[in-house]
């Protein structure tokens, strides 16, 4: 009769017995991550399903310029009370290496072991202006893997199978919405093409003034000129103006573009001195803020392609 009573006790949960007592292996019932970028929030909300598992912030709010970045108090906060932090890497936040790292916590870098292009800081100017283009001279490989599909679909599946770590209660459910977000990219990327394809390959050329949309470029199949001595920071000389004049002309550019994030004065003086129309804006550092059509990544590639699209056909 004992027996029977004690192995018929054994099968209530231990927690059930002793709701206050939490067992040494136990992990927390909701994983607190910080991301640094809103790119990399919705890839974990995407990958998770949304999961009430995982309570995620991000520590660059939408809008902001990851490149010009500084750490406030209050980030520093968020991130000692994370049990997660995301982050790119690959040169996008080296604020980061400055953050005391708590042992008990998951640092973990998407870009790590991918394959990214190198950037050619020099190429084709000699001009003694370079460190001028928005501190994307100390960047050794091209970080901006939100405007690249192929790039995007590598770092949702690094980060599910890290939720997975996390969480492997929730494997099924974390599989299932990863190959649904891929499902919809590739979905998404296919049709973007085809609209591509309508323009004649001649004519799919587009200039902005720094090299964040390489991969997009290079992805989706336009030519992208980031024109030399346009930097955010300082005016072009009268010297410099005419520089980039001649490049406009020698590439046959037919479209200029602001970029959401960066400085706009600069673009237009150039399209008012060249006559160059200026296309649009794109996104190229950031998400768009709710309501702007470009809150997740294959959302911007739809509005920068719509917006590109747009410029060259008129
Ligand atoms: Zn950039």
């Amino acid at each position: 009769m004992k027996n029977l009573l004690f192995s018929s006790v054994s099968l209530v949960p231990f927690s059930f017995l002793f709701p206050n007592v939490s067992l040494a292996n136990e992990k927390p019932a909701t994983i607190k991550i910080e991301t640094t970028i809103p790119y990399l929030t919705d890839l974990v909300k995407k990958a998770s399903c949304d999961s009430k598992s995982f309570q995620i912030e991000n520590i660059i709010s939408v809008g902001n310029d990851p490149h010009t970045f500084h750490m406030t108090p209050s980030n520093r906060i968020a991130i000692a009370k994370a049990d997660v932090i995301i982050s790119v890497g690959s040169g996008l936040e080296p604020w980061i290496s400055k953050i005391q790292k708590n042992k008990n916590q998951t640092w973990f870098t998407v870009t790590e072991n991918m394959s990214l292009t190198k950037l050619d800081n020099n190429h084709d100017h000699n001009h003694d202006h370079d460190h001028e283009t928005k501190e994307h001279n100390h960047l050794e490989y091209d970080p901006h893997i939100w405007q690249s599909p192929k790039l995007t679909k590598e770092a949702l599946l690094k980060i599910s199978n890290l939720l997975i770590k996390l969480k492997p209660e929730e494997e099924k459910n974390i599989n299932t919405c990863t190959q649904d977000y891929i499902h919809k990219i590739e979905v998404e990327v296919k049709e973007l093409k085809k609209q591509i394809e309508t323009i004649p390959k001649e004519k799919r050329v587009f200039a902005t003034n720094h090299n964040a949309l390489g991969y997009f470029a290079d992805e989706f199949g336009f030519k992208m000129k980031s024109i030399v001595g346009l930097s955010d920071e300082a005016s072009p000389t009268p010297a410099q103006l005419k520089d980039i004049i001649m490049q406009i002309k020698k590439e046959n550019i037919k479209a200029l573009f602001l970029e959401s994030t960066g400085n706009m004065r600069n673009i237009k003086t150039v399209s008012k001195e060249t006559g160059v129309k200026i296309g649009g804006t794109l996104y190229s550092d950031s998400l768009g803020t709710k309501g702007s059509g470009a809150e997740t990544a294959p959302e911007m590639w739809k509005t920068n392609v719509s917006t590109i699209l747009n410029a060259l056909k008129k």
